[in-house]
C-alpha cells in the first residue's frame, strides 16, 4: 500500500516537478523522464504486483523502416522474417499468452489500456513516450522498458528481449 502512494507521489507530484525543471534542456527534461520510469519500476517491484491480464505495448518504431507490411492496428499481420524484433516480440506475448499491442502514440496507447483492461503492463518506448504514459495509466502497475537507438529517434529502434522477458516473468511468477 504505501509503495502504491509512494508510486503515486512520484508519477503525479514529482513527474511534473521534473518536468518542469528540465523545459529548458531536452538533455536533461530525457534524463529526468528516465529517472522517473527507474522510480517507478522499482516501486512496482518492490509492491510485488501479480498479474494475468498483461499487456506488452510497443512502439511503432521498432518495426523496420523498410518492412512495408501494416502491423499499426494488427501486430500478426507481421510475416515473422526475423529482420526486426517483432518477430521475436510476437513469440514471447504468445508463449505467454498476453495481449500485444503497437501504441502509435499516447492517445492509442490509452485507448488500448482502455479496451483491453489490463491488470498490469509491460512498455517499451523512449523516456518521453514512456514516462507519460507510465504516469497516465497510473494505479495500474507499469514496467518501463527504454528502447534503444542506434539510428537516432523514432528510427529501427531495439529492445532487450531479456529485459522484456524478466518484466514478463515478474507479473506472471508463482
Ligand atoms: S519481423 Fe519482418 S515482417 Fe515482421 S515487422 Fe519485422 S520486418 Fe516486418
Amino acid at each position: 500500500m504505501i509503495q502504491r502512494l509512494l508510486r503515486g507521489l512520484t508519477l503525479r507530484i514529482l513527474y511534473p516537478f521534473f518536468m518542469l525543471a528540465g523545459s529548458f534542456s531536452k538533455e536533461r527534461k530525457e534524463k529526468l523522464q528516465g529517472l522517473i520510469i527507474s522510480l517507478n519500476n522499482k516501486l512496482v517491484k518492490r509492491e510485488k504486483s501479480r498479474a494475468k491480464r498483461i499487456l506488452l505495448l510497443l512502439p511503432h518504431c521498432l518495426q523496420i523502416s523498410d518492412c512495408d507490411i501494416r502491423i499499426t492496428h494488427d501486430i500478426y499481420k507481421c510475416k515473422r522474417c526475423g529482420k526486426c524484433e517483432i518477430k521475436d516480440l510476437i513469440q514471447i506475448a504468445d508463449a505467454n499468452g498476453l495481449r500485444l499491442f503497437v501504441a502509435t502514440g499516447g492517445n492509442l496507447a490509452r485507448k488500448i489500456v482502455t479496451d483491453v483492461r489490463p491488470e498490469a503492463i509491460v512498455a517499451v518506448a523512449c523516456e518521453r513516450d514512456l514516462s507519460s504514459g507510465i504516469v497516465d495509466s497510473y494505479p495500474l502497475p507499469t514496467l518501463g522498458i527504454i528502447n534503444e537507438r542506434p539510428f537516432g529517434p523514432c528510427f529501427n529502434t531495439r529492445v532487450s528481449l531479456e529485459r522484456v522477458k524478466e518484466a514478463i516473468e515478474f507479473f506472471c511468477r508463482e
